[in-house]
Formats: C-alpha cells, sequence, structure tokens
C-alpha cells in the first residue's frame, strides 16, 4: 500500500497530492507555478503522454485531492481505507473514480448522470468540467483505481449493465419516435422530466444511456423503443421551473418491452419497464439483403442526383432574388436535401452495412410515425429493407411530381412580376 502512494513525478511518497486531468497524482509542490508565456503545458508526470491538460491549464491553484489525502493520512496511522473508498453520490465503492479540479472524486458514471442533470460537484458544489470533456476526455484517477481494486476488486463487475439479459428500470417517453443511429435533441424543462431523466439514466461501457418509447394516448403502450445515447448536455433557463436541460442524443439500439408498470415515487407516477435489446435475426436471406440495400442506395443518390436546381435556375434565370426559394423547392429529396441530411446525420452508409442504411434512410424520409413505429417493430432487417425501398418507390413518384409542378409554379409567378417584364 505504501508503495503505491508514490509521486508520479518526483517519484518519492506523495505530499498533498494533486490528481491532474491526466489522471496522474503529483505532490502539490510538484506543480509547476503557472507562468503567463508558457504556450505548452509540460505534464511534470513522466509517464504522462497526453497533450490536453483542461484542468491544468486554465486553473491556476490544483485543488489538494480530499480523497487521497484521507487515505494518505488513515494508511500513516494503520487505519482503515474502505469505508474511503465509497462514492458520495451512489454511495457504493468507487468504479471508474474521476477527480475533478476541485479535488473531489465520484465515479464516472456518476459524474455524467451529475452533468447530465445540470448539477454541480456533491461535495462543494462546484461546477462541473463540460458534458462533451467528460464525455470525450476525462481521465480516471489512476492511483484511486489502483487502491479500489486492491481493496474492493469484486464489486467492480456490478454495474455493468449490458451483460444482463433484460432490465427492469424506469422509462422515458418523447413525443416523436427515435430511431437507432439518429441524432437529435430534447429540451427537458418540467420538473416531472428532469425527475424521470434522473431514474432513468443507465451509464454503460463509458456513455450515458436512457431507454425511450414513444407516448401514446392509446390504451396499449408501445412494445418497442430505442436505448439512445446522450451525447451532449446544455442548461437552460426555463421561465417556468428555472432549469432546463437540453439533451443531445443519438439512437443507439432498440429496445422491447416486456412490461410496463405504473410506480408511484415522490408523489409522481413514473413508468418502471422491463425491457431487452431486440435480438439480431439470423434469419434473413444474405443476398436478398445484399441487392436491397444496394437498390436503396443507388435510389437515393439517383434522387439526390436529378436535381431540378439547374432546369429551375434556367427557368427563372433572370429572378435573382429569390435564391432560398428556389433551393427550398429543389431541395425536396434533390442534391440539398441530401447534403442537408449527410450534415445532420453523418454520410450516407454504405449497403455494405445494411443495417446502418436502412436506418439512416428511415431517419432522412419524409415518412409518418406509423411507419416510423413499424419499422422500429419489424425484427427482420429484410423486411426493414423492404419497407424503406417501398417507401423511397411511393415518395419519388410522389416528389417528382410535386418538385415539377412547385417549379412551374415558381417560374410562373417570376414572369408575372412587372419588374421582370421591364427587363
Ligand atoms: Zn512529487
Ligand atoms: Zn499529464
Ligand atoms: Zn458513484
Ligand atoms: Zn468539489
Amino acid at each position: 500500500m505504501n508503495s503505491l502512494l508514490q509521486c508520479a513525478a518526483c517519484k518519492s511518497r506523495l505530499y498533498e497530492p494533486v490528481t491532474l486531468s491526466c489522471g496522474y497524482t503529483i505532490c502539490s509542490s510538484c506543480t509547476q507555478p503557472p507562468s503567463s508565456d508558457a504556450t505548452v503545458f509540460v505534464c511534470p508526470a513522466k509517464q504522462c503522454h497526453q497533450p490536453t491538460h483542461l484542468f491544468a491549464r486554465n486553473q491556476v491553484a490544483h485543488h489538494v485531492d480530499s480523497t487521497l489525502q484521507r487515505i494518505i493520512e488513515a494508511v500513516s496511522i494503520n487505519g482503515d481505507i474502505k469505508y474511503l473508498l465509497c462514492c458520495p453520490h451512489c454511495h457504493d465503492t468507487l468504479c471508474e473514480p474521476v477527480t475533478t479540479q476541485c479535488g473531489h472524486t465520484c465515479c464516472y458514471g456518476c459524474m455524467l448522470k451529475l452533468k447530465c442533470q445540470g448539477k454541480s460537484c456533491t461535495e462543494c458544489q462546484s461546477p462541473l468540467p463540460h458534458y462533451s470533456y467528460l464525455n470525450r476526455q476525462a481521465s480516471i484517477n489512476r492511483l484511486l483505481e489502483q487502491i479500489v481494486r486492491f481493496f474492493a476488486y469484486p464489486k467492480i463487475q456490478q454495474q455493468v449493465v449490458r451483460q444482463q439479459h433484460e432490465y427492469r428500470s424506469p422509462l422515458f417517453t418523447t413525443g416523436s419516435i427515435i430511431l437507432p443511429r439518429q441524432r437529435t435533441h430534447f429540451s427537458l424543462f418540467k420538473s416531472s422530466d428532469l425527475h424521470l431523466l434522473e431514474k432513468a439514466l443507465l451509464y454503460s461501457n463509458g456513455s450515458l444511456y436512457l431507454p425511450v418509447i414513444h407516448h401514446v394516448r392509446s390504451s396499449t403502450p408501445p412494445r418497442y423503443g430505442t436505448l439512445i445515447q446522450v451525447i451532449g448536455v446544455e442548461e437552460r433557463y426555463s421561465p417556468i421551473t428555472g432549469k432546463a436541460i437540453l439533451l443531445n442524443v443519438r439512437g443507439r439500439e432498440r429496445i422491447k418491452v416486456s412490461d410496463i408498470e405504473q410506480v408511484m415515487e415522490d408523489g409522481m407516477a413514473i413508468m418502471v419497464a422491463t425491457y431487452g435489446l431486440v435480438p439480431v435475426n439470423a434469419m434473413d436471406n444474405c443476398d436478398i439483403v445484399r441487392t436491397t440495400a444496394c437498390d436503396i442506395e443507388m435510389r437515393i443518390r439517383q434522387l439526390a442526383a436529378h436535381d431540378t436546381t439547374t432546369t429551375t435556375t434556367t427557368m427563372v434565370s433572370k429572378q435573382q432574388s429569390h435564391p432560398t426559394l428556389t433551393t427550398h423547392v429543389a431541395g425536396l429529396l434533390g442534391r440539398k436535401w441530401l447534403e442537408d441530411m449527410q450534415q445532420q446525420q453523418g454520410l450516407l452508409p454504405s449497403p455494405a452495412k445494411p443495417d446502418s442504411l436502412v436506418w439512416w434512410v428511415a431517419v432522412a424520409l419524409p415518412i409518418s410515425v406509423e411507419q416510423r413505429y413499424r419499422l422500429l417493430c419489424s425484427e427482420s432487417l429484410q423486411h426493414r429493407l423492404h419497407l424503406v425501398l417501398s417507401w423511397i418507390t411511393q415518395l419519388s413518384s410522389q416528389w417528382q411530381y410535386c418538385r415539377r409542378m412547385a417549379n412551374q409554379a415558381l417560374a410562373t409567378v417570376f414572369d408575372q412580376q412587372p419588374y421582370n417584364k421591364m427587363l
């Protein structure tokens, strides 16, 4: 134990430990005095290869890592340290401990949850780092993790949610259907929504997830939903409750709900569901899947290529003051539409990834909630591909017609404008 408590810079016994954003712990006397002319931060930890140190560069004073400080004190008097290895948020043994610049530590998953709920450090109320920083760059406090492994290893595995087959947790309901692969965001400002958010957040494999189903008024609740990943969080002001949260999310996997019950908690009715991830259907015919996927990709590219921008421009060539209007008309399943969609949802996946492709296209096409739900329910990939292909066929004929009509109308309007006649 004593050999563990060593400074990553001077290699002597840690004195007033400071944990840097790279996850290495050094003595506070080993931290460099901040100089204004320094352009590059050179980490004093010899093993560190990380170029960015968010806490260290912007933070003048380093706070002593309070957990490690207490451990050092306990070790020096041969005291028990196990109780010091508890997370102040979940009160369980620290799992992937992360220490922020205030010197306080909690589990990485707990930290993400706190941030997602717009909360501050549990112990000192200091603001936590940005969600995107925590999500992408936060480093585990290496020394503390080693100590946890040393003392409480078997507990760590318990928090891995993914290894179970069925989950039981509160469900989140949304107004629209979120499909796998879809990027979207929703804002939460009602206190009941914020309460549910707190209950329904799941942490697994370094990310935060939320099980979501579509909100319906009918007596039978939907059986299928999506596990969405929280990729960003912004705090907003709400005139109603004071606090609002804007979640940036991305659909990951489908869930199938086997049981839902209403539970009263803190005076609020919440839905607690038993659900599992939808299994991959192995009954699909590979050849049919491949050819259908190729067909879909080709049809989408054809739609985008069959752009009416050129024809529109010649028809209304004299009219330069309405570029947005012409782009709008051409944008109906045209090149602009594909560009916009690729910007929002990422590049159109290749037919070699039919599962990704089918979700991408379903997200991009203007289809009804019922159609989206049908797609969400379909367990066979082959079936999903056929559904999507039928929508494309249907939409492309309608859209060609609509675009032509709109372009003609646009040209007529411009021709009739008095100043056009004068030109
Ligand atoms: Zn040192
Ligand atoms: Zn470092
Ligand atoms: Zn925790
Ligand atoms: Zn703190």
